[in-house]
């Protein structure tokens, strides 16, 4: 704990914590120890661990990186912070991220930007950028983050470590700020896959407190870790194709597909049309979900409320207007006009049937294969403010993320290899619903 304590401040400049609970966690490690000693320790028992900044954690701070929440201390912990909390994890402190897990490069948090340890002038990713980060650069064992389309897998790739997003329902949502609660899904971030494994285990699983939490019983994933058998995976031939896609992340991926053919294994390109659809689909659809969700937000009930509001009308506005960033007022007015009486068939219901298509699709692939492979992102990590004028390009470094997203399936990007201008690059992996266990070995027993 000391050791990572002391990086932390040493390798501030990355910008990756919000607050350290290093009194906390310190008092913590010394109990932890003794239980070791006695041999009651939990499944976890010392893991340092960071939470991204929209995971409550009873008594401390939890802000989503907005000024909205600035100051505000959760009443209650999540689920996930409750399991690993009885495995005797230790919480180390609050990660920086997107505001409201709103972004693609960690830029929009009210905290200021997250620096990629790879190379400071890039981004490490988004949304759960502090996350990533943390773990790169060892100032936790772990993280935490949240996937709604992509905000665990692909700052994950861009800083070269494992980020898995459970299958919908895998994973409590509750005590989650809720951005798209139809895609929010809590992720490990972590070196290796047999510790994304182990913390699966111990936060998946069933909750009175959320009711799209499933009932299916949670395998010993840490403890199934070998993958038996030959794999037949499916690479998407548009997805390969696009004109999106950087030389060097394809030629990775080419020699990735080329070593599990080597290993025996099948891959095989497959068509899956709607490529072109995906990003719009899923940005109809989560911004119409955060408009409803962030309507909590009023200036009276909790968190910041403007001092210049006079009455009702001018609370709700000022608060509103000096409390949200840019991005989480674009997604809030864009939301809530694809849901206006005007705009809702043409916009919100028609993206809720190209999501079926797009399920569907994937489905069907899985009868046939066991895993979808594809790079994780597009490109590797990009400069600090090259993307923040425009978000349709923003948006366009989700287009590998969001159709699991959408689908509801698991997905883990893992390190696969370097650039050729020395970033790291990851490949993603998509399983059956609920099929982490397999997606999990898989990974683990061939790269
Ligand atoms: N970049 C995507 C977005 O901005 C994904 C974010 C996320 O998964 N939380 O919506």
């Amino acid at each position: 704990l000391d050791q990572y304590l002391s990086r932390i401040r040493e390798r501030q400049h990355l910008n990756a914590f919000i607050e350290v609970f290093s009194e906390e966690a310190a008092s913590r490690a010394n109990v932890i120890q003794e239980k070791i000693l006695a041999g009651t320790a939990g499944k976890l028992a010392g893991l340092i661990i960071g939470l991204k900044d929209n995971i409550c954690f009873k008594d401390h701070r939890v802000a989503a990186a907005s000024r909205m929440l600035d100051g505000f201390v959760s009443v209650y912990s999540a689920t996930v912070v409750e399991r690993l909390l009885q495995e005797d994890a230790i919480i180390i402190g609050r990660l920086n991220c997107d505001e409201f897990a709103m972004g693609a490069s960690n830029e929009t948090s009210f905290f200021g930007p997250v620096l990629n340890a790879a190379d400071t002038s890039r981004v490490p990713g988004g949304s759960s950028g502090g996350s990533a980060v943390a773990v790169q650069a060892g100032l936790c064992q772990a993280a935490l983050g949240t996937d709604t389309g992509g905000s665990v897998r692909q700052p994950a790739a861009f800083c070269g470590v494992v980020g898995l997003k459970p299958s919908y329902g895998r994973v409590s949502r509750n005590g989650i700020i809720a951005y798209a609660s139809s895609f929010d899904q809590v992720g490990p971030l972590t070196h290796s896959v047999e510790d994304a494994a182990l913390i699966l285990e111990v936060i998946a699983g069933a909750d009175p407190a959320d009711s799209t939490s499933s009932a299916r019983e949670v395998p010993a994933y840490s403890s199934l870790l070998e993958f038996k058998g030959k794999a037949k995976i499916a690479y998407l031939k548009e997805a390969f194709e696009s004109p999106g896609l950087d030389e060097g992340v394809r030629s990775c991926m080419e020699s990735q597909i080329s070593r599990l053919r080597e290993l025996g294994h099948t891959a095989e390109a497959c068509d899956f049309p709607y490529l072109d659809f995906v990003v719009p689909a899923y940005y109809i659809l989560t911004m119409a979900e955060a408009s409803s969700n962030l309507a909590r937000y009023d200036g009276v009930h909790y968190g910041y409320r403007s001092p210049s509001a006079e009455n009702l009308e001018s609370t709700y506005k000022k608060s509103r207007t000096e409390g949200f960033g840019e991005e989480v007022k674009r997604r809030i007015m864009l939301g809530t006009f694809v849901l206006s009486a005007g705009y809702y068939d043409a916009y919100y219901s028609k993206a809720q049937k190209v999501r079926r298509l797009i399920r569907d699709a994937l489905f069907s692939l899985l009868e046939n294969y066991d895993f979808i492979l594809l790079p994780t992102a597009p490109t590797p990590a990009f400069g600090l403010g090259e993307k923040t004028d425009d978000p349709i390009v923003m948006y366009l470094a989700d287009i590998f993320t969001v159709q699991a997203s959408l689908a509801g399936l698991p997905a883990i990007s893992i390190p696969a290899g370097a650039h050729p201008d020395g970033l790291p690059v990851g490949l993603q992996l998509i399983g059956r619903k609920f099929g982490e266990q397999d997606l999990l070995a898989f990974a683990n027993s061939n790269f």
